[in-house]
């Protein structure tokens, strides 16, 4: 059979055409939202097209049109999907979280929907057009074809930006994340923003906090238990107001122990991979850079103090803040294929309390309310709230159905938080005490959004409010008991150190939440 012959002017114009409006959906459901005018809307996507055709124009120049084309458009495909269904923006952090991704934390996120778009908008067009030819051209022809073609673009596009300047500053001034609703452009530029910061990462590795010091110590070993909780949100917890039992073992517990739960805590970023290196580490939600994640974080630093450091990992990955320390990771092996429940690290702890000989923090790493497989945190029997939404394609789902399978999660949590104290106040012979802190709130639907991972200026509130409750509470009071404090993330590492009593040039009295009992 003879295959299709297309001259590559009418190609390139066919393929830029494609990559601007097949998957435009997002960005053009995001521009409705804000009442830009269809006029301006036309010329951006003019101004997108014409820049897709200089691109592919300059690629035919190293003989790497159809390479190029296809890598676009199969990167376009699963981002266009995961846009429209979650509401997501794709920029550095998004696609650092999506490196990271587990196959197993992956494949909740695989549903028929997503292979049939992978397919129809990713693998089918790629198939087509490799199977087109384009007519062999000498390849002074093909230079001149390239250069002339990519000149003409280049003059169009700045064109509609000269004639449009106006419209394109206010819309880009006002909607800083229309740029990342710009697929594929999104993902080549969060693909660049990327490289860049792996390139400027230092290969050594930064020791710090080779300074610290206990300078007091108890007459009994002091323990800190911290549960890093993932994806919970403050606004969810029945302990800080939320109209339904879901933390009704922690509730019960408070009436009779010295349970603190602050409820304005926020955390540094909206996702795993920047919230978690970022409270262990010693910058500030400002501050903090993916270069952390190559420096010693807290725990290292208790290390240098003398106080011994562990970790129980049921989530995926520590995110290099447990590198460097005693680390137990609960997988297959230990709770077969579905992974295991957060409170089976209870075990750990148990017989990790039994073997103190001094102070010892450690932290349980929990698999939380991880989504969008709500339902698969909390086992058959533990679930309060039904029906569950049972899908990972959380939009095929109701509202109530999303809410009760999260809702179900944080039972889970409550379990694992409350027996954590429980435990610990039975070892009578040791000085104890109990952090749990979320690393990033989560969107269930509101306003069309899914998840987490926004960049914090695009974030709701939901994403970044986060519950953090300790035991007990003589040890962390802050402002008397004032759980309406605004406490964050940049609080963490400082208060940790406050609690075993390390000197260090780290260490910054103002962030420390034990600061004000210590010196009364
Ligand atoms: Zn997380």
């Amino acid at each position: 059979m003879k295959r299709l012959t297309l001259n590559f002017s009418i190609l390139l114009m066919v393929v830029a055409t494609w990559l601007t409006f097949a998957y435009s959906a997002p960005l053009l459901n995001t521009l409705e939202a804000y009442g830009v005018q269809s006029f301006t809307q036309f010329k951006l996507m003019a101004f997108t097209l014409c820049f897709y055709a200089f691109v592919l124009a300059l690629s035919r120049f190293i003989n790497a049109f159809k390479p190029l084309a296809i890598i676009l458009i199969i990167v376009a495909a699963p981002a266009s999907f995961y846009m429209l269904q979650y509401g997501i923006v794709i920029d550095s952090d998004m696609l650092i979280n999506t490196m990271e991704t587990d196959p197993a934390e992956a494949g909740d996120q695989f549903s028929t929907s997503f292979f049939i778009t992978l397919m129809a908008l990713g693998i089918i067009p790629s198939l087509l057009l490799m199977y087109i030819k384009i007519p062999k051209a000498r390849t002074l022809t093909q230079i001149k074809q390239s250069l002339v073609t990519a000149v003409c673009f280049c003059f169009l596009a700045v064109g509609i930006v000269y004639t449009s300047y106006d419209d394109f500053a206010s819309l880009f001034r006002n909607h800083r994340d229309v740029k990342y609703r710009i697929v594929p452009f999104n993902v080549i530029s969060a693909s660049v923003s990327v490289i860049r910061q792996k390139l400027e990462r230092p290969a050594q590795f930064t020791s710090l906090g080779q300074d610290a010091v206990q300078t007091k110590t108890s007459a009994k070993p002091k323990v800190m238990v911290v549960i890093l909780g993932e994806t919970a949100r403050a606004d969810h917890f029945s302990l800080n107001g939320y109209e339904r039992p879901t933390t009704p073992m922690l509730s019960q517990l408070a009436t009779s122990e010295p349970i603190l739960s602050y409820k304005a805590a926020m955390s540094c970023g909206t996702a795993t991979a920047v919230s978690v290196p970022c409270m262990f580490s010693f910058l500030t939600a400002d501050t903090y850079s993916n270069a952390a994640r190559n420096s010693s974080n807290v725990l290292d630093v208790l290390e240098n103090a003398g106080i011994r450091a562990s970790w129980i990992e049921n989530n995926f990955g520590c995110k290099d803040v447990c590198n460097r320390i005693h680390t137990i990771v609960m997988d297959e092996d230990r709770c077969g294929e579905t992974g295991c429940y957060d409170f089976e690290m209870l075990d750990d702890l148990s017989s990790w309390l039994r073997n103190i000989t001094q102070d010892s923090i450690i932290v349980l790493h929990q698999m939380g309310s991880h989504g969008p497989a709500y339902y698969k945190r909390s086992p058959e029997k533990l679930k309060h709230f039904l029906p569950e939404c049972k899908s990972e394609e959380l939009t095929n789902c109701a509202k109530e159905e999303i809410i009760n399978a999260y809702d179900n999660s944080l039972l889970i949590t409550d379990r694992l938080v409350s027996q954590a104290i429980r435990l610990l106040r039975s070892h009578k012979e040791l000085e104890s005490s109990m952090m749990y802190v979320s690393d990033h709130g989560e969107s269930l639907g509101d306003n069309g959004i899914y998840l987490h991972g926004l960049p914090n200026w695009l974030a709701p509130e939901e994403q970044r409010h986060i519950p953090w409750i300790i035991w007990p509470s003589e040890t962390f009071e802050m402002t008397g008991n004032n759980t309406d404090a605004n406490i964050n993330h940049d609080n963490f590492s400082h208060t940790v150190l406050g609690y075993f009593n390390v000197e260090t040039s780290l260490y910054n009295p103002s962030l420390d939440l034990t600061r004000l009992t210590r010196d009364m």
